[in-house]
């Protein structure tokens, strides 16, 4: 079996898959072009390979542990001050608040890690620096 490489092939703006040929064949009836050997890969495939541009992952660094509420409450005012989203995470609230979200927690069952965006993370330890000194 032989296949029409040519992503432009009119046989797939026709038949809305990758034409296929018998052996016999030396080049394609829709487009002239020529053929390779082997069967058709599915057209959908194709489409999801050539737009699989993956989202880089969101990374996340930790910046500061909160000790306490009354630590939390300070970071988070200073980050939204600052414009940064972040990810709370401790113990008993991981994966419960979306990342950028208020977090209140009461009370506050241990130490509460900050995250930021990598790019933010430089930004959020001086902030964060100049209010807990
Ligand atoms: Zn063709």
């Amino acid at each position: 079996m032989k296949h029409c490489p040519n992503p432009e092939c009119g046989g797939i703006a026709k038949f809305n898959i990758i034409s296929e040929f018998n052996d016999s064949a030396a080049a394609c009836s829709d487009c002239g072009g020529r053929l390779i050997q082997g069967p058709a890969p599915r057209l959908e495939d194709r489409i999801r390979e050539s737009s699989a541009a993956p989202e880089p992952d969101l990374e996340l660094v930790p910046v500061f542990i909160a000790q306490n509420e009354p630590e939390l409450l300070v970071v988070e005012s200073v980050l939204k001050q600052g414009g940064i989203p972040y990810l709370a995470k401790g113990e008993l609230i991981q994966d419960l608040f979306g990342f950028g979200q208020m977090v209140v927690v009461n009370p506050v069952t241990g130490p509460v890690e900050i995250h930021v965006r990598m790019d933010d993370a430089e930004t959020a330890r001086e902030l964060l620096a100049e209010s807990l000194e």
